[in-house]
Protein backbone atom coordinates (compact mmCIF):
# COMPACT_ATOMS: atom_id res chain seq x y z
CA UNK A 1 0.00 0.00 0.00
CA UNK A 2 1.16 3.35 -1.06
CA UNK A 3 1.16 6.18 1.98
CA UNK A 4 -0.55 8.85 1.51
CA UNK A 5 0.86 12.68 0.63
CA UNK A 6 -2.23 14.56 0.58
CA UNK A 7 -5.04 15.53 3.07
CA UNK A 8 -8.06 13.14 1.80
CA UNK A 9 -10.35 15.96 3.88
CA UNK A 10 -8.98 19.51 2.47
CA UNK A 11 -6.04 18.43 -0.03
CA UNK A 12 -2.87 19.80 2.34
CA UNK A 13 0.58 17.91 1.78
CA UNK A 14 0.48 15.92 5.01
CA UNK A 15 3.40 16.01 7.49
CA UNK A 16 4.59 13.13 10.00
CA UNK A 17 5.50 12.81 13.86
CA UNK A 18 5.13 10.86 16.77
CA UNK A 19 1.28 10.81 17.67
CA UNK A 20 0.24 8.57 20.36
CA UNK A 21 2.88 6.22 20.59
CA UNK A 22 3.64 6.07 16.97
CA UNK A 23 4.60 7.74 13.68
CA UNK A 24 1.51 8.67 11.66
CA UNK A 25 0.86 11.46 9.24
CA UNK A 26 -1.06 14.04 9.93
CA UNK A 27 -2.20 17.77 8.26
CA UNK A 28 -1.17 20.69 9.38
CA UNK A 29 -3.96 22.80 7.83
CA UNK A 30 -7.04 20.32 9.73
CA UNK A 31 -5.49 18.29 11.70
CA UNK A 32 -6.44 15.28 10.49
CA UNK A 33 -4.56 12.40 11.66
CA UNK A 34 -3.93 9.26 9.48
CA UNK A 35 -4.57 6.80 11.26
CA UNK A 36 -3.65 3.02 10.13
CA UNK A 37 -5.75 0.27 11.17
CA UNK A 38 -6.49 -3.52 9.87
CA UNK A 39 -8.63 -4.40 7.12
CA UNK A 40 -11.28 -6.88 8.53
CA UNK A 41 -11.19 -10.08 6.67
CA UNK A 42 -13.34 -13.31 6.92
CA UNK A 43 -12.54 -17.06 6.16
CA UNK A 44 -15.05 -19.77 5.77
CA UNK A 45 -13.44 -23.05 6.53
CA UNK A 46 -16.44 -24.91 5.07
CA UNK A 47 -17.26 -28.37 5.43
CA UNK A 48 -20.15 -30.66 3.60
CA UNK A 49 -22.20 -33.39 5.81
CA UNK A 50 -19.42 -35.86 4.84
CA UNK A 51 -16.71 -33.54 6.66
CA UNK A 52 -15.68 -32.60 3.23
CA UNK A 53 -13.82 -29.89 2.80
CA UNK A 54 -13.99 -26.71 0.76
CA UNK A 55 -11.13 -25.77 -1.42
CA UNK A 56 -11.31 -22.74 -4.07
CA UNK A 57 -8.52 -22.06 -6.65
CA UNK A 58 -8.56 -18.42 -6.85
CA UNK A 59 -8.46 -16.23 -9.94
CA UNK A 60 -7.14 -13.20 -8.73
CA UNK A 61 -4.65 -11.64 -6.81
CA UNK A 62 -3.15 -12.03 -3.96
CA UNK A 63 -2.22 -15.66 -4.23
CA UNK A 64 -3.35 -16.04 -8.08
CA UNK A 65 -4.60 -19.18 -9.24
CA UNK A 66 -3.37 -20.79 -5.64
CA UNK A 67 -5.91 -23.45 -3.93
CA UNK A 68 -7.16 -21.15 -0.67
CA UNK A 69 -10.38 -21.02 1.37
CA UNK A 70 -12.92 -18.95 0.54
CA UNK A 71 -13.41 -15.72 1.64
CA UNK A 72 -13.05 -11.57 1.86
CA UNK A 73 -13.57 -7.93 3.39
CA UNK A 74 -16.21 -7.34 5.84
CA UNK A 75 -18.53 -4.54 4.38
CA UNK A 76 -19.31 -1.26 6.71
CA UNK A 77 -22.44 -2.09 8.94
CA UNK A 78 -22.28 -6.20 8.40
CA UNK A 79 -21.32 -8.91 10.91
CA UNK A 80 -18.87 -10.99 10.80
CA UNK A 81 -21.05 -14.66 9.97
CA UNK A 82 -22.67 -12.45 7.81
CA UNK A 83 -19.76 -11.44 5.48
CA UNK A 84 -18.10 -14.97 6.18
CA UNK A 85 -21.50 -16.36 4.55
CA UNK A 86 -21.74 -13.94 1.99
CA UNK A 87 -18.20 -14.12 0.78
CA UNK A 88 -19.40 -18.00 0.45
CA UNK A 89 -22.51 -17.85 -1.13
CA UNK A 90 -20.88 -14.67 -3.68
CA UNK A 91 -17.89 -17.14 -4.69
CA UNK A 92 -19.39 -20.94 -4.63
CA UNK A 93 -23.10 -20.14 -4.22
CA UNK A 94 -23.33 -22.27 -1.44
CA UNK A 95 -25.30 -21.31 1.61
CA UNK A 96 -23.96 -21.79 4.79
CA UNK A 97 -24.24 -21.77 8.46
CA UNK A 98 -21.61 -20.78 11.06
CA UNK A 99 -20.67 -23.15 13.43
CA UNK A 100 -17.89 -21.78 15.30
CA UNK A 101 -15.23 -19.54 15.30
CA UNK A 102 -11.97 -20.81 14.81
CA UNK A 103 -9.37 -18.00 15.40
CA UNK A 104 -8.06 -14.65 14.69
CA UNK A 105 -4.97 -13.91 12.92
CA UNK A 106 -3.12 -10.86 11.54
CA UNK A 107 -1.16 -11.07 8.62
CA UNK A 108 0.55 -7.92 6.62
CA UNK A 109 0.14 -8.31 2.84
CA UNK A 110 1.66 -6.24 0.19
CA UNK A 111 -1.81 -5.43 -1.57
CA UNK A 112 -3.52 -4.43 1.07
CA UNK A 113 -1.76 -3.52 4.16
CA UNK A 114 -2.68 -5.25 7.61
CA UNK A 115 -5.40 -7.24 7.39
CA UNK A 116 -7.63 -8.77 10.65
CA UNK A 117 -8.35 -11.99 9.64
CA UNK A 118 -11.76 -13.70 11.22
CA UNK A 119 -12.04 -17.19 10.49
CA UNK A 120 -14.95 -19.60 11.07
CA UNK A 121 -15.95 -23.01 10.48
CA UNK A 122 -18.98 -23.18 8.09
CA UNK A 123 -21.34 -26.12 7.68
CA UNK A 124 -23.06 -26.68 4.56
CA UNK A 125 -26.06 -29.00 3.94
CA UNK A 126 -26.78 -28.72 -0.01
CA UNK A 127 -22.82 -28.32 -1.18
CA UNK A 128 -23.63 -28.00 -4.95
CA UNK A 129 -20.95 -25.59 -5.83
CA UNK A 130 -21.35 -23.00 -8.60
CA UNK A 131 -18.66 -20.17 -9.29
CA UNK A 132 -17.97 -17.29 -9.50
CA UNK A 133 -15.56 -15.00 -11.53
CA UNK A 134 -13.55 -14.83 -8.74
CA UNK A 135 -12.25 -18.42 -8.75
CA UNK A 136 -11.33 -21.09 -11.16
CA UNK A 137 -12.00 -24.19 -9.82
CA UNK A 138 -14.08 -25.22 -6.47
CA UNK A 139 -14.76 -28.35 -4.67
CA UNK A 140 -14.99 -30.02 -1.56
CA UNK A 141 -12.51 -33.08 -0.60
CA UNK A 142 -11.58 -35.32 1.99
CA UNK A 143 -8.54 -34.73 4.20
CA UNK A 144 -6.20 -36.95 2.78
CA UNK A 145 -7.38 -35.68 -0.86
CA UNK A 146 -7.37 -31.56 -0.37
CA UNK A 147 -5.18 -29.84 -3.08
CA UNK A 148 -2.52 -28.13 -1.96
CA UNK A 149 -3.33 -25.07 0.17
CA UNK A 150 0.14 -22.94 0.65
CA UNK A 151 -1.04 -19.51 1.89
CA UNK A 152 0.37 -19.95 5.11
CA UNK A 153 -2.09 -18.19 6.88
CA UNK A 154 -4.39 -20.73 5.18
CA UNK A 155 -2.41 -23.85 5.62
CA UNK A 156 -2.90 -22.39 10.05
CA UNK A 157 -6.59 -22.41 9.79
CA UNK A 158 -6.60 -25.73 8.05
CA UNK A 159 -4.39 -27.23 10.89
CA UNK A 160 -6.48 -25.21 13.85
CA UNK A 161 -9.80 -26.31 12.31
CA UNK A 162 -8.39 -30.02 12.27
CA UNK A 163 -7.15 -29.92 15.92
CA UNK A 164 -10.65 -28.83 16.93
CA UNK A 165 -12.23 -31.41 14.93
CA UNK A 166 -9.81 -33.95 16.50
CA UNK A 167 -10.99 -33.41 19.89
CA UNK A 168 -15.00 -32.98 19.52
ZN1 LIG B 1 -6.50 18.53 5.94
Amino acid sequence: MKPYSFCPICGTGLDQAMIEGRERKFCPSCSWIHYINPVPVAIAYTVNRNDELLVVRRAHEPAYNEWSLPGGFLEAGEEAEEGCLRELMEETALEGTIDSLIGIYHREVELYGSLLVLAYRVVVADDTIAINHELFDAGFYPQHLIPEVRIPLHQDIIKAASLYESVQ
